[in-house]
């Protein structure tokens, strides 16, 4: 498998993806807003972009799709649920399905809410695993939940499926937003001694690039895999003080 991240450098700061197979140069284009960016870099490399994955609806993830379809051809895949919303899915996916990208690539579709109720991440179980994470994961941070989507969703959908996921696996989210998250991390926990060394290692990259976490980097910096950290707890509760004294509220008979 290979992947090629693809900064479009917009107001967004989006990431688009092409996953190519090394034998037939087949390639699935993820979230390809930068229509031009990802035929360009497709062209570049001999591949032939056969698939578009939208991780979920949002018009900053599906906004490339007609100009893409148009220029190649290729069929779009999107959760099962997406289709009233984006238009034109010709393969509705849900938890378990797998993508394959010409003979040598097969990736697992996990359905994951909680950015939006239609929200999909592909794994790859190659040798070295690949999380392609779209709005759900960011380093150091996850997406918002305003947009269609629902917190305790999200909050299912860390703790049941990715915290589960192997400690090797790279993480490729949609966007790059590492640097405000790492701030938002020493906010939440001025002690996390990982944060502070990888703001100052990483803050100003160039983004075309990126440093590619894994989770179990994942696990030391982001907050949202951090919820049993006493600093985080305290934190949480000297802003909402009405916090009950354990997570689990006591049943009363
Ligand atoms: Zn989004």
């Amino acid at each position: 498998m290979i992947v090629k991240q693809i900064w479009t450098a917009n107001a967004y700061r989006n990431f688009n993806y092409l996953i190519a197979c090394s034998e037939t140069g087949d390639a699935l284009a993820i979230d390809p807003l930068d229509h031009e960016k990802c035929l360009r870099a497709a062209k570049e490399e001999g591949w032939t972009i056969t698939q578009i994955l939208n991780t979920h609806e949002h018009h900053d993830h599906t906004g490339g799709n007609d100009a893409m379809v148009k220029h190649t051809g290729a069929t779009i895949l999107a959760h099962r649920n997406a289709g009233s919303r984006i238009p034109d899915v010709a393969r509705g996916l849900g938890a378990g399905d797998v993508v394959k990208v010409g003979r040598t690539v097969e990736l697992e579709v996990l359905d994951t809410p909680g950015h939006t109720m239609c929200h999909v991440c592909l794994l790859s179980h190659a040798d070295q695993p690949a999380l392609f994470c779209g709005d759900t994961l960011f380093n150091a941070g996850a997406g918002n939940c305003h947009n269609g989507g629902h917190p305790v969703e999200l909050y299912k959908t860390f703790s049941g499926q990715l915290a589960r996921l192997p400690a090797s696996t790279r993480v490729y989210p949609g966007h790059d937003y590492i640097e405000n998250n790492l701030r938002f991390t020493l906010d939440r926990e001025p002690d996390n001694g990982n944060a502070g060394a990888m703001l100052e290692q990483l803050a100003g990259q160039d983004p075309s690039s990126a440093y590619v976490s894994t989770l179990e980097v994942e696990r030391k910096v982001n907050t949202f895999f951090r919820l049993t950290s006493p600093t985080v707890i305290a934190k949480l509760r000297e802003a909402f003080p009405d916090l009950p004294s354990s997570p689990i509220p006591a049943r009363c008979s």
